[in-house]
């Protein structure tokens, strides 16, 4: 490709220079002969238009050695003629025949011709044209007295004009061989110039190809190549950013698949082992017979909650599953709190509502918000121990509400804080699988919140406790 580019324009610039060239020497010679033969025929008009070297002549034409006269007459005034260089001759001619008396010498066996000029001056006038793709120019002006009729003429043989073309006309070829070589030497900087980017461009575009890229091109110009090796990164910055995206997503994926699989083997596995159990040992005590059996109860029921779990995450998952309404917030956390607060103090655990009055609604799936704040408070009641206390609160921030459950439970260490809303993370997974948990509580909740356009956040501190809240926008407001 570089090379057929770089042929390309190299071409382009010897035919430009070809045909500048061809134009201007055209257009040069052509303009120093038609400045030449105009020159000639102002002069010799201006020359026998009432001058005094006319009237002189006129005196002479009256003279008995006229002929001679009229020579020596041209000869002073050949400087104005322009006849002193050597390719313009004069001659006298004889005004009835044309033929030669004084003047330039005609080569032996030559004959002077007559030309339309000297025809025309024959006739008695003064001739001073010409065609400018003649061979020669000429002028003939008739003068008459006494001793006769007689013509000045003038002729010039072009050899000036056309040795000054022929200079020209080398010296704009010497031009035209430097204008070449400096045109090849140009395009082949041009070429480097404009196709180093695009070399870099391939090769970043190749590298892309087989997965890297880092290769980013270097911008070196603020023109339009400078602005497609710009839009050229860029776009390789976007399309890392996606493919980065997409594999991260396949190992979220890959990793929620092998995390399903485990958890529902696990009880599985339990299930088939007790059942085996009893069915191949017919004298079982009746005692371990019941236990087995509520194990393989209990193992099913959680089985269940991973499956209804995750069929509720999949239904958030795909945008649905939620029922919008506006609703007080602040009565679901009392009804929440009124739920749960027998159970926790079965569990010689205290809790306590701090309730802010005239909390504003949100808009909201009621249910859902309520599963939220449920699945929470289930947590700090599992995860603090007998004597501990749970403590609720909300109120007003800005635009939104927030609802803070607080607990003087376990605590979480600081490394895992940043997973427990991650799907299938338990700090302690025995403990966990003890209480019946199953690790998706606290995503189901993020995902929910997050849908409402809300944030769920958690801190904590190991053995002291720990506090998750929850901030949801409020009704009619943009957040
Ligand atoms: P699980 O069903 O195991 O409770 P969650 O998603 O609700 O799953 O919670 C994830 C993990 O976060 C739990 O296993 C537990 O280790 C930790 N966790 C959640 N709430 C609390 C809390 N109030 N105190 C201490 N640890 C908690």
């Amino acid at each position: 490709m570089t090379r057929s580019l770089r042929a390309k324009l190299v071409f382009i610039m010897l035919l430009l220079i070809v045909i500048l060239m061809t134009v201007v020497t055209v257009f040069l010679t052509r303009g120093v002969r038609d400045f030449y033969l105009d020159e000639f025929y102002r002069r010799m008009t201006d020359a026998f238009t009432g001058t005094e070297m006319v009237s002189a002549l006129r005196d002479a034409a009256n003279e008995p050695d006229a002929a001679e006269m009229m020579e020596k007459i041209i000869v002073a005034y050949a400087g104005q003629l322009g006849i002193d260089s050597g390719t313009r001759k004069f001659y006298i001619l004889d005004g009835k025949t044309g033929s030669r008396l004084a003047g330039a010498e005609i080569p032996r066996g030559e004959t002077l011709a007559v030309t339309p000029n000297i025809e025309t001056a024959l006739g008695g006038d003064d001739a001073y044209s010409g065609s400018s793709g003649g061979e020669y120019m000429d002028a003939a002006a008739p003068i008459s007295g006494d001793a006769g009729r007689f013509i000045v003429y003038i002729r010039d043989n072009r050899e000036t004009a056309t040795t000054l073309s022929a200079q020209l006309f080398r010296m704009i070829l010497e031009a035209v061989a430097f204008g070449l070589a400096a045109a090849v030497a140009i395009s082949l900087l041009l070429s480097r110039t404009l196709l180093s980017p695009v070399q870099g461009m391939t090769e970043a575009a190749e590298a892309m190809a087989e997965g890297d890229f880092s290769r980013k091109i270097p911008v070196e110009s603020e023109d339009e190549i400078g602005t497609l090796s710009r839009t050229f990164n860029t776009m390789a910055s976007q399309l890392e950013a996606t493919l980065f995206e997409l594999t991260q997503a396949e190992q979220l994926r890959r990793d929620f698949v092998a995390n399903v699989s485990h958890e529902l083997r696990t009880p599985l596995t339990s299930v088939r082992t007790y059942a085996e159990t009893i069915a191949d040992t017919p004298d079982l005590p009746d005692e371990t017979r019941e236990e087995f059996l509520r194990v393989i109860l209990n193992e099913s029921d959680r089985m269940t909650k991973i499956v209804s779990d995750l069929l509720d995450l999949s239904r958030l998952d795909s945008g649905k599953g939620l029922d919008f309404d506006v609703f007080s917030i602040e009565k679901s956390v009392r009804d929440v709190y009124d739920a749960i607060r027998p159970i926790v103090e079965k569990r010689g655990q205290s809790i306590d509502i701090e309730l802010h009055w005239g909390m504003p609604d949100i808009r909201g799936d009621k249910a859902r918000i309520e599963q939220v704040l449920m699945n929470i408070m289930t947590n700090a009641m599992k995860y603090t121990p007998e004597g501990g206390a749970i403590l609720i609160s909300c109120g007003v921030a800005g635009k939104n509400v927030w609802v803070k459950i607080a607990d003087t439970g376990v605590g979480i260490p600081e490394d895992d804080l940043p997973h427990v809303f991650d799907r299938f993370y338990r700090v302690d997974k025995a403990r966990s699988r003890e209480s019946g948990g199953t690790g998706l509580g606290l995503s189901i909740a993020k995902e929910i919140i997050e849908r409402h356009g809300g944030i769920i956040t958690v801190t904590s501190e190991i053995g002291r406790g720990s506090a998750f809240t929850v901030s949801l926008p409020i009704a009619g407001t943009d957040a």
